[in-house]
């Protein structure tokens, strides 16, 4: 089916649509869907046009994208700790790669609406017993029992107010005090100094504190120069649900244009980036800045073609080709795509995500990922752009600033059977706040090289 030049956001309707739930009560669900279309937006379009000319500016070689949180919020585990937590070491990694790549970092969670999980299969089975996958808190119930595991509508409403909640959270973060440079980085020089993870670290911490002295004998302090004080913070998930994604679409009377209004950013999922499909089609049609997830079978020409359809004007900020290759892959994989990309004339936002390609299953049976096939890809990614002459923008990580044990590996050295301990996610497994801190240091490490 061609592409109309006339978008509208409920057009993806009448598209095939991959990872969707099927509810028992459409009544329900249009009822859900009316009230969300009389809320408010989450985001203001003045914002998303702030985080466009950012992501401008990284795909200019100018700048760096840190993007990161959980691969799945919960409705239960949430209130001020978990979202306090992941946010304060995303602004640590963001201190040490600012430092290290000594040039702005755009810093974008997977939080505020990160709900809706696409899944590889539609039942999930238990000692013999199956029923529906889990598919993320807005569609469904994590425990495996039958009447949880049902979709249910009512989930849209609770999932928007939770974004609200943490939403207004990490802007009274953002803005009051909680993210002013000088405590981010004591944080960190605390990690450094009282963990025998930190210890290798001290010596790049020390430069950034030296900075810092250095900066504050200039006199530049939260009055002269505020923006130590505050950060820039910005909001993403997968725009999977779309029903959830148009009743929350608004059209913007000063600009004529629409906004996707749950979240600054929205990326399509591996899954779900059909050229004919409908998630593709709905996110052609707003403003935001959209991030399309790219794995192994992704062949140059899926990628031009879908770069002709989401970003026909070549916008500013538009796209960023958020790569998930595999350890093993990257080194092949990539590089077709970065010479096609190039020699068609575009320069969207390149970003690395090492985590969903380097999933595995340990030998007690938990989902999870190497510390050291993170890094692999990563330096991958790096040696991939080198070698194209393209520009490496960013990174993408399903990460917490709790300590879970999700990951194995790291200088913790997390092994098969520590995973047991503390492992929380209803989904994919994170790099707790000791292991992201710790990538953060190495990958200073690579950019500086
Ligand atoms: C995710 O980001 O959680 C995810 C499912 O990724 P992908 O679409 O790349 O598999
Ligand atoms: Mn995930």
């Amino acid at each position: 089916m061609p592409f109309q030049n006339v978008w509208s956001p409920d057009a993806w309707r009448a598209r095939p649509a991959m990872q969707l739930p099927t509810y028992a009560d459409p009544v329900a669900l249009r009822e859900a869907e009316g009230r969300l279309s009389g809320l408010p937006s989450l985001i203001f379009p003045g914002e998303v046009s702030q985080l466009r000319s950012r992501l401008a500016a990284v795909a200019g070689s100018k700048a760096f994208l840190l993007q990161g949180g959980d691969c799945a919020e919960s409705f239960d585990e949430f209130g001020q700790q978990p979202v306090e937590s992941t946010f304060r070491v995303i602004l640590q990694m963001a201190v040490v790669l600012t430092y290290a790549a000594a040039c702005p970092v755009v810093k974008v969670g997977r939080i505020a609406g990160q709900f809706a999980k696409p899944r590889s299969s539609e039942i999930e089975v238990q000692d013999g017993k199956s029923l529906p996958s889990y598919r993320g808190d807005i569609i469904n119930g994590s425990a495996f029992d039958a009447k949880d595991r049902q979709p249910d509508p009512s989930r849209l409403l609770s999932a928007y107010s939770h974004s609200a909640t943490t939403l207004n959270l990490l802007r009274a973060l953002s803005q009051g005090g909680f993210a002013d440079l000088h405590e981010v980085h004591r944080w960190t020089a605390d990690f450094v100094r009282s963990s025998p993870q930190g210890e290798r670290f001290e010596e790049l911490a020390d430069r950034i504190t030296q900075s810092l002295a250095f900066m504050a004998a200039c006199g530049f302090d939260a009055e002269r120069a505020p923006q130590l004080h505050a950060v820039e913070f910005y909001t993403s998930h997968e725009a999977l649900h779309l029903h959830y994604e148009e009743a929350l679409t608004r059209l913007n009377e000063r600009t004529g244009r629409w906004y996707g209004g749950s979240a600054h950013m929205l990326w399509l999922g591996e899954r779900t980036r059909q050229l004919d499909g409908a998630h593709v089609e709905y996110l052609r049609g707003i403003e935001n800045p959209i991030g399309v997830k790219l794995g192994p079978t992704a062949s140059p020409d899926d990628v031009l073609r879908l770069i002709d359809v989401l970003d026909p004007d070549a916008g500013d900020g538009r796209l960023v080709l958020i790569t998930r290759m595999g350890s093993d892959a990257v080194a092949e994989r990539l590089p077709p795509l970065l010479r096609a990309v190039r020699r068609a004339g575009r320069t969207p936002v390149w970003c690395c995500d090492p985590m969903h390609g380097n999933t595995v299953t340990s030998s007690n049976g938990y989902k999870t990922r190497d510390f050291g096939r993170i890094l692999l890809e990563l330096r991958g990614f790096f040696a991939a752009h080198a070698q194209e002459g393209t520009y490496p923008g960013g990174l993408h990580f399903e990460m917490t600033g709790q300590d879970v044990t999700e990951c194995r590996g790291g200088a913790q050295a997390l092994t098969d059977e520590a995973l047991s301990a503390r492992y929380r996610s209803a989904c994919d497994p994170r790099l707790n706040g000791s292991q992201s801190l710790e990538l953060a240091f190495m990958i200073a490490d690579v950019l500086k090289a």
